[in-house]
């Protein structure tokens, strides 16, 4: 009698970019049985501009941090996931959030992906537990949103696509429960005019710290933008003013690492945010600590439990493609394509590698080294050259011309062996 071949079961957490990307290679395979749920009723995740900042339709905390006028903060070029190339902006080389989420719409109807996702649904627990086989699998108790029901259902394989930027992130600032303003977190910031006529304090100059105060600038008096980096080049608007970090506040006033103080009216933390796996039960092994999630070989795969992944977690990176590579070398894996080196070799390789722990999946330049490594194991195609070259045009571009890199026009050489970012006169 021919043998049945049971098809794995697996269940992927959240209908965001990487959920959809996982649903994308796992749908066609028939070597499994998909399931995607997302807590809302739509796909995008962070793409999904709400203009609430409390609580969403279903009362659920609102997840999205995207703000109105928002354009990407890369170019549209280098986000296109590599087998679907179809968010072509050239110039201005960025583009506003509603074309991502277009884009991210036209993804799931290509590949056919709806019918895959139940919306409205939220996952409460992941259980590891063993089947009678004496196989590792997991109990995952799922809530519609709507009726509040709930149920249990077992899964082989679990990808973990919840997003990394929905649980905001406040350092403790001595004395901030007597700052005499208003407190806010870049999660909640969505127009400036919310802002008209006051002095804002942002704390934190990464990505959205600049890109709220570039936002602000027209609208607030004043803008203390507050950091220990390396300054920012001169071209900023003339009410944005650099200061470095904060100590503390006292007596109504900001006092800053250098002993000096500023007022505000309001003090906005542009200081990033939490992983958080609220339902991840603690026997699935995973811990974070100080934002640093432990034990994961890659990044990516729970090294105790590898039926189990984490997509995204790695940070300053290209997110879309690195997704495409992280979710087929997990499908290798399971797929006995690729095999996981020995647990010693995955516990060294997971070590933290830089001075804090908050800063461990912080790859930057390192990304791409990353990605090829994920394909060469997995023996699939690495990312076409022009990922790499368009982010280092891009992130030279945006060191020069802060204030115009966003316009700036998208140019391949036709060998595709070079990439320019050319702001228009
Ligand atoms: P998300 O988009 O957060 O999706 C996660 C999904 O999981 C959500 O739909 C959520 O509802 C669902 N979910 C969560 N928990 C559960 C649960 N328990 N049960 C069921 N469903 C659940 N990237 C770029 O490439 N370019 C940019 O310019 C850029 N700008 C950004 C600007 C801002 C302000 C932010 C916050 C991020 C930006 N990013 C940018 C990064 C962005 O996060 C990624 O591009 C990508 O969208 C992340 O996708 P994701 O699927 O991992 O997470």
């Amino acid at each position: 009698m021919a043998e049945v071949v049971r098809r794995k079961k697996v269940c992927v957490i959240g209908a965001g970019a990487a959920g959809l990307c996982a649903a994308r290679h796992f749908a066609p395979n028939l070597n499994f049985e998909l399931k995607v749920f997302e807590q809302t009723n739509d796909i995008g995740g962070t793409w999904v501009y709400k203009e609430a900042t409390e609580v969403d339709e279903n009362g659920l905390p609102v997840h999205s941090s995207m703000y109105r006028d928002l354009r990407t903060n890369l170019p549209a070029k280098i986000m296109n996931f590599p087998d679907y190339q179809r968010l072509n902006a050239v110039e201005p080389c960025c583009v506003s959030h509603q074309e991502v989420r277009s884009y991210l719409q036209n993804y799931a109807d290509h590949f056919n992906l709806f019918k895959y996702i139940q919306f409205g649904t939220r996952i409460e627990s992941v259980r590891l537990q063993v089947s009678a086989e004496g196989e590792e699998e997991w109990a995952v108790r799922t809530k519609i949103m709507k009726t509040k029901e709930e149920k249990e259902i077992i899964f082989n394989v679990i990808m973990i696509c919840n997003g990394h930027y929905f649980d905001p992130y406040m350092p403790k600032i001595p004395g901030i429960e007597k700052f005499p303003g208003m407190i806010v977190h870049s999660h909640s910031y969505r127009k400036p005019e919310d802002f008209s006529g006051k002095s804002v304090l942002i704390l934190g100059a990464a990505a959205s710290g600049v890109d709220i105060a570039l936002d602000l600038a027209n609208h607030a008096i004043r803008i203390y933008l507050s950091h220990n980096n390396e300054r920012l080049n001169g071209s900023l608007p003339s009410n944005i003013i650099e200061v470095l970090g904060v100590e503390k506040i006292e007596e109504g006033k900001i006092f800053l690492k250098d002993q000096s103080s500023v007022t505000a009216d309001i003090f906005m933390f542009c200081t990033g945010y939490r992983y958080s796996f609220p339902f991840l039960d603690e026997n699935c092994g995973i811990r974070v600590d100080d934002n640093f999630i432990t034990p994961l070989y890659k990044h990516l795969i729970n090294i105790d439990h590898p039926t189990m992944c984490i997509v995204g977690v790695p940070t300053v990176v290209v997110p879309f493609p690195m997704f495409h590579m992280q979710i087929q070398y997990f499908l290798a894996l399971l797929e006995k394509r690729a095999s996981l080196p020995t647990k010693l070799i995955m516990l060294e390789n997971s070590k933290l590698k830089t001075s804090k722990k908050r800063h461990a999946h912080k790859l930057m330049d390192k990304q791409w080294d990353y990605n090829n490594s994920l394909a060469d194991a997995g023996g699939f195609d690495r990312l076409p050259k022009f990922y790499k070259l368009g982010y280092e045009a891009w992130s030279a571009q945006r060191k020069a011309n802060l204030l115009n890199y966003k316009r700036a026009r998208f140019v391949i050489s036709e060998d595709e062996e070079s990439v320019e970012l050319v702001i228009p006169k």
